[in-house]
């Protein structure tokens, strides 16, 4: 198709690109479901799936093929016109978020900008001047200014002051510090929390998921806006479409993005309820958001999420995973958390170096997060007999590790 060859990497050769990433020295080439494929041919499983973005695994031939039709005939007009595709992926994502109203943005970052600003926005129009917002440690909501803000990482906001200031920071699963900082700022409008905490380390609150319904009320109470920051937790991940809906309540602002495109960048914002039409025509606005072809590979994503039955797979294959490795890391002193595909295990020590060592001796591409955490967010439509092929790779790591 194309007559281009890339001349291979060589590290020690300096490049163009700004050095923000810390890479490893591999590029893949392709990938099928589960797998990746350097250009020699070496295969690797693929327990990360670019971060929890490629849910249904890489080159899934049903999304490929959509994207591939609709390049070559449409990719984007603007959101001056009517999008047929943008409509009809609106309304698919309505049915499996139970949310009403959809903006659809092209990142995480993004999507929670659309989040902050739609608090702003519910907060001007009950008369408070500077509306603020609870947001959790520990917690990941993005890189752009007012996420990074919002963001429980030092790491993440040194050297970027000023940040913005909206922010009220309380520990993750303590509702106690939720109802102190009430008393103390009569201008809070929102909570903005994750349900698992991604880069967090894969935590639910103490309490798990009540905590949802403990915030929920309190947000109810103080007639404040629930927001979900389901960007990692969201398109299946977790074993629910929305990790919300291991609970009984609905927030009232969602965000989404990494596996809603699966690779094609795409996010969205999405509300109900008291949150629905505060942002109104000339208040929002994304060029690339919502384009002919983000919107077909989004209605085309979930879709095939629906007809593959990969949320129930998730669940099923998840729970297989986190059991078996309980069993198998017994005698190990690890702690396994998860739900569906988005699994932890808290190693007793600082384990980074484990990257390397699954990659190099067991070709198995993983993620260590929080010091001590080997996150695993594997294709949620992965089987049982890929499931296993991890186990035994997984199981060797640690158990030589250890
Ligand atoms: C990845 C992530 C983001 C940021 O998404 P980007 O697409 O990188 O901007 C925000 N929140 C959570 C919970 C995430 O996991």
């Amino acid at each position: 198709m194309t007559d281009i060859t890339l001349a291979p990497i060589q590290p020690d050769q300096p490049s163009h690109l700004m050095a923000t990433y810390g890479r490893q020295a591999i590029s893949f080439v392709r990938g099928r479901g589960a797998y990746l494929y350097t250009e020699d041919g070496t295969e690797y499983l693929d327990a990360l799936t670019g971060i929890a973005v490629c849910g249904l695994g890489h080159a899934h031939p049903v999304i490929a093929e959509a994207i591939a039709e609709q390049a070559a005939t449409l990719v984007h007009t603007s959101n001056l016109f009517e999008i047929p595709w943008q409509t009809a992926a609106a309304q698919k994502l309505a049915e499996v978020s139970g949310m009403e109203e959809i903006f659809f943005s092209n990142s995480g970052a993004e999507s929670n900008e659309g989040a902050i600003k739609i608090a702003r926005k519910f907060g001007t129009q009950q008369g408070v001047r500077l509306p603020k917002i609870i947001v959790a440690e520990q917690s990941f909501h993005g890189r752009t200014l007012a996420t990074l803000s919002a963001t429980g990482n030092k790491k993440v906001q040194d050297g970027f002051a000023p940040l913005t200031n909206d922010f009220i920071r309380v520990p993750f699963g303590d509702v106690e510090a939720i109802q102190e900082a009430a008393l103390q700022h009569p201008d809070i409008v929102a909570i903005l929390i994750e349900p698992i905490q991604g880069e967090g380390g894969i935590n639910t609150a103490p309490q798990g998921f009540s905590y949802l319904e403990e915030v929920r009320n309190i947000c109810n109470q103080h007639n404040w806006l629930m927001m979900l920051d389901e960007i990692q937790t969201g398109n299946g991940r977790t074993g629910k479409y929305f990790a919300y809906q291991h609970t009984n309540i609905v927030p009232d602002v969602l965000t989404t993005a990494k596996g809603l495109g699966n690779g094609f960048p795409v996010g969205a914002v999405m509300t109900q309820g008291k949150a629905v039409g505060l942002l109104g025509p000339g208040s929002h606005g994304s060029t690339y958001g919502g384009t002919v072809l983000g919107s077909r590979v989004v209605y085309t994503v979930i879709d095939t999420i629906q007809k593959e039955n990969a949320v129930e797979n998730a669940a099923i294959v998840g729970r297989y995973i986190v059991d078996q490795l309980r069993t198998q890391l017994a005698d190990k002193n690890v702690q396994v958390r998860g739900f569906g595909m988005m699994i932890g295990i808290q190693l007793p020590k600082d384990c980074a170096e484990l990257v390397a060592i699954a990659r190099d001796q067991h070709k198995l591409i993983i993620n260590v997060t929080a010091g001590s955490v080997v996150r695993l967010l594997p294709p949620i439509n992965m089987t049982q007999a890929q499931a296993d092929d991890l186990l035994e790779r997984l199981v060797a790591l640690i158990n030589n590790y250890l």
